[in-house]
């Protein structure tokens, strides 16, 4: 969740997309502080040279939700807009266009009435459906061919950072579910503001960066640079593999590789605060938006920021074949827009394969607990999901009372 600062550019290194109806944004403590930029309703799919809106659903609370955002965003932009319950019932039509990729206006309307659906099913019953690859359930949902392919194929690659569609058909509906009852959004600022709003909840000094840890047990944790520390309880938050060094037996997942690129041009574009797919998939690009415009406190004045994500390995000569697809889905030509940064990450995200565990255990035993994306999905929500069940562990098994009342980084002693 790192940002990077260039220029007066705020670059973050993930692919940006979070969701106003992820419930832990609105249950973690201190993220109340967290203001969400919403995306345009729905998102913009590219197709033989068209923009075409689809998804923009008003069904179940969705867009009323984030009609919430952004009119708290226009009435306090800095100040935490957050839309929190959604309760809203009103079920205006889809608000989408004829013709490829979508189909006809009855495929439309039935792709309407299955996000509706969608938003409105509780969680855990979701989790109870049979389940297998996402690309395969797809195929049996009674749904037009093109629907699928033009629409919900590039939707959820975008959405899972899963190009070929392998991860659980219930992820896979869960993250339509998310996309169907709230709005793709960013955190105004960067991804980084996450990390920084959760450590200004704890006292000043608690939080060390920049400390790597080597070793750990119920009583101690071993570092690189700066000895051991004693302690009562460790949790281990890193990712996957790191915490599979630190405790053997901890199965390593597969991981989908995530490329994340920035441009920056001096002209205006012509699609606004939309999430940006391409439904004829003609090149790398998995999803682009116009990131100034959803959030712009994210580029100088008069800079237009544009962050594109490639998923799978990236071909080479990475930045030249984005360029070339960015061209064709912004209409526009982009041989003079300047490369701000290119961000590879090989193991970006825990794939999440049939059948997957999405409640994996963060107890390992009296004293060691482990959490992360790789123990719940593998989203910002799945990371705070995972931490909120060990620190419920946690305060379960040394009693809540001396919890509250230690301070175990402040007062951990250095033993070597
Ligand atoms: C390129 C990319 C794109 C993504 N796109 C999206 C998206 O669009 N939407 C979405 O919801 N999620 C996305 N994700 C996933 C999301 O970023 C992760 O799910 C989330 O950051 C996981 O949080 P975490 O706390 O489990 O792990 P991390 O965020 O990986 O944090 C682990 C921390 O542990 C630290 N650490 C590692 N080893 C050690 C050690 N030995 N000692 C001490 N500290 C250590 C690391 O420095 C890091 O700060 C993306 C991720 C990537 C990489």
């Amino acid at each position: 969740m790192a940002t990077e600062k260039v220029d007066g550019f705020r670059l973050d290194r993930i692919g940006q997309l979070l969701s106003t109806a992820y419930p832990e944004l609105a249950l973690t403590p201190g993220l109340d502080a967290l203001t969400l930029r919403p995306f345009a309703p729905g998102v913009l799919l590219h197709s033989d040279g068209r923009h075409h809106r689809a998804g923009a659903q008003a069904g179940a609370g969705g867009a009323r939700g984030a009609l919430h955002a952004v009119r708290a965003l226009a009435a306090a932009p800095r100040s935490g807009a957050l839309p929190r319950q959604r309760t809203g019932s009103a079920a205006a039509a889809p608000r989408m266009r004829t013709g490829a990729p979508l189909g006809s206006a009855v495929d439309q309307a039935r792709l309407g009435a299955a996000l509706t659906r969608l938003a409105a099913t509780p969680a855990e019953r979701l989790l109870r459906r049979p389940e297998a690859p996402a690309a395969e359930a797809l195929a049996a949902r009674g749904l037009p061919a093109r629907t699928i392919d033009g629409f919900l194929r590039p939707l959820l690659a975008a959405l899972l950072c899963d190009p070929d569609l392998t991860s659980s058909s219930r992820c896979a509906d869960l993250a339509l579910r998310a996309f169907a009852a709230g709005r793709l959004c960013v955190p105004e600022g960067g991804a980084d503001v996450l990390p920084e709003l959760l450590a200004r909840t704890l006292p000043p000094g608690t939080v060390h960066t920049g400390v790597r840890a080597t070793a750990v047990s119920t009583t101690s944790v071993t570092t690189a640079e700066h000895g051991e520390f004693r302690c009562r309880a460790v949790l281990v938050a890193t990712d996957a593999r790191t915490a599979a060094e630190l405790l053997p037996g901890l199965r390593v997942p597969g991981f989908h590789p995530v490329t994340v690129l920035h441009h920056t041009t001096d002209e205006p574009l012509p699609t606004g605060a939309s999430l940006l797919l391409d439904a004829d998939r003609g090149g790398p690009v998995a999803h682009t938006a116009v990131l100034s415009a959803v959030d712009p406190s994210r580029a100088p004045a008069g800079r237009t920021l544009i962050s594109s994500t490639v998923l799978g390995p990236p071909p080479d000569g990475v930045d030249t074949a984005v360029r070339r697809h960015l061209a064709r889905l912004y209409g526009t030509p982009t041989g003079r827009w300047e490369t701000l940064a290119v961000h590879h990450t090989a193991e970006a995200v825990p794939a999440m394969r049939a059948p997957h565990d999405l409640r994996r255990p963060v107890r390992l035993l009296a004293g060691l607990y482990v959490c992360g994306d790789h123990r719940d999905t593998s989203t910002a929500q799945g990371a705070l999901h995972s931490a909120h069940r060990a620190s419920a562990a946690i305060v379960s098994d040394l009693g809540a009372g001396s919890l509250h009342a230690a301070e175990p980084v402040r007062t951990a002693q250095r033993a070597a």
